[in-house]
């Protein structure tokens, strides 16, 4: 492209809300062949609701619901936010935790009163030795409503089961919709429950899930789907989503995300609205037609 038809696209660009860092990108983008979102926060909303929570036998429901969200008091992650929610709006006494420690990727722990208290991804228990296999029907029921299944230990016993689910955006299926009228494959890259992800990919139609990815895992789920010589355009909004936007052949971050997103990417959506991805893919395109 001539640089005047690079200025003309990057205008264009501003205009529709997506902000190109650089004139290659605007080059580039053209010859995407994949298109992979973070879930969180990109596809979705990032603002979870609890929406259940059953016990086990001998614990009671607000109880439970009372020290789990004193943990997630502690914890900034955005399941934590839904369930100290949940557990103002039936007006529980949240205690106060202490010793508070966060396992990235698997979930968050800490004292209150004289209880221990874990709650997490199941591969958190596993991790801390306790057997979730008591939930596990309810837990593949929760998976297939595209709802995440969590889970609460006290004292080293399995206490509930807790589900949370994340809207999708408005305009989320559209973008994907043009996205394969546009010749294009669409994946999803998730650190959620394998079958909750493979619900939500079912609802948008999407191609290709790479699943129960750990925060430091998604540089290398872009290079699986780079496999091959596939260009790969990755689309993200949060920390760990940054080391995957640097090595996607094209990082897209969502306006909306965090700055150290923002910084590694190569174009930048200036609101959530991931049908700017289209619009990027397509002026790109247009870009190139021009100069013919
Ligand atoms: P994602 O943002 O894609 O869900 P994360 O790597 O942040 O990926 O988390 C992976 C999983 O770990 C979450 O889906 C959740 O099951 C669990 N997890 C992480 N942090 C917490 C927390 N504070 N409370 C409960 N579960 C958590
Ligand atoms: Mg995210």
């Amino acid at each position: 492209a001539t640089p005047t038809s690079i200025m003309v696209g990057t205008g264009r660009a501003a205009e529709l809300g997506v902000l190109f860092r650089n004139g290659e990108a605007l080059q580039s983008l053209r010859s995407t062949e994949v298109v992979a979102f973070d879930k969180t926060g990109t596809l979705t909303a990032g603002k979870p609701a609890l929406t259940d929570l059953e016990v086990a036998e001998g614990f009671d429901r607000d109880d439970v619901l009372a020290l789990v969200a004193a943990v997630e008091g502690q914890s900034e992650h955005p399941v934590a936010a839904a369930i100290v929610a949940a557990a103002q709006e039936d007006g529980l006494a949240i205690g106060s935790a202490n010793g508070f420690e966060a396992v990235p990727g698997f979930g968050v722990s800490a004292t209150v009163g004289k209880h221990r208290v874990a709650v997490g991804a199941d591969r958190y228990m596993e991790k801390l030795g306790i057997s979730v296999q008591h939930f596990s029907e309810t837990s593949q029921r929760l998976g297939r409503k595209a709802r995440t299944p969590l889970y609460a230990a006290i004292d080293g016993k399995l206490a509930a089961i807790i589900a949370v689910a994340d809207p999708i955006k408005p305009t989320t299926l559209q973008a994907i919709r043009a996205l394969h009228d546009m010749g294009l494959k669409v994946a999803m890259i998730t650190g959620d429950n394998r079958r909750t992800a493979e619900a939500i990919a079912a609802q948008l139609g999407i191609d290709e899930v790479v699943a129960e990815v750990l925060p430091d895992g998604k540089i290398e789920a872009v290079k699986r789907l780079r496999a091959g010589g596939r260009t790969v355009t990755f689309v993200g909004d949060g920390i760990n989503d940054a080391p995957a936007l640097a090595e996607a052949d094209i990082g897209v971050a969502v306006g909306t995300g965090t700055d150290i997103a923002i910084e590694s990417a190569d174009v930048v959506l200036m609101s959530g609205d991931l049908l700017g991805v289209t619009n990027a893919i397509a002026l790109s395109r247009a870009t190139i037609t021009n100069i013919r």
